[in-house]
């Protein structure tokens, strides 16, 4: 039986969400920014230990803030389906703080909505490290102590720690008990690129 794991990719405009999403499943790279205008939905399907899971990853567009309810949702298109998503990736640059205060807010609202959902905060564009705002330790001890999410950082552009940060976030899912038989799942070795396919 193949799973099916819905993911909503949300953070401040420029951070790199699409980069992300683009790099993991296309191998695919742009110095030139596309604002993303409208909610996109990629389907690939990945491996994780034996495991077949199929991704449906929402690149959400700019919103103000997390829908507040399924009515508002509904009205607003670019928000499809990101209440019901079944993880999160909020992504920001690690060399703007502003887009950190975007995560932090987000974040909230999440768990205000349900609180065990598995949320991962992810830290883009490592590549520019020497402009961080703050020093990596101090963001991970936060996210991960305080705000109980996981944590990874990346770098689009060069492909970066992409790949683990899907696998983190699929170990998360898995074990919460959101799929089958977790105990038998183990992460190491999982996600091989070459494995993951688009449907
Ligand atoms: P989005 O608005 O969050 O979807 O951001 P995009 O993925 O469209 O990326 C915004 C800009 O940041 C683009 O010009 C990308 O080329 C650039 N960018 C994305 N990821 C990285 C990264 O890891 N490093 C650097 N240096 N630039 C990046
Ligand atoms: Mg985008």
């Amino acid at each position: 039986m193949v799973e099916t794991l819905s993911i909503a990719v949300i953070g401040a405009p420029g951070v790199g969400k699409t980069s992300i999403i683009r790099q993991f499943i296309y191998n695919d790279f742009s110095e030139v920014y596309t604002p993303t205008r409208t909610r996109y939905v990629y389907r690939p399907s990945v491996i994780l230990n034996g495991n077949m899971y199929e991704l449906k990853i929402l690149d959400v567009p700019p919103i103000s803030s997390f829908p507040s309810s399924s009515s508002q949702e509904w009205l607003d298109l670019r928000c499809r389906g990101v209440r019901n998503a079944d993880a999160y990736i909020l992504v920001y640059d690690i060399c703007c703080v502003e887009s950190f205060e975007y995560v932090k807010m987000i974040r909230q609202q999440i768990v205000e909505n349900s609180s065990e959902v598995p949320i991962l905060v992810v830290g883009n564009k490592r590549d520019l490290q020497r402009q961080r705002f703050m020093p990596r330790r101090a963001v991970s001890v936060l996210v991960k102590k305080t705000w109980k999410c996981g944590y990874v950082e990346c770098s689009a552009k060069f492909n970066w720690h992409v790949v683990l940060l899907f696998k983190e976030l699929l170990g998360i899912a898995v074990a919460r008990g959101m799929r089958q038989n977790h105990t038998s799942i183990r992460l190491q070795g999982a996600l091989q690129r070459n494995r993951c396919t688009i449907m």
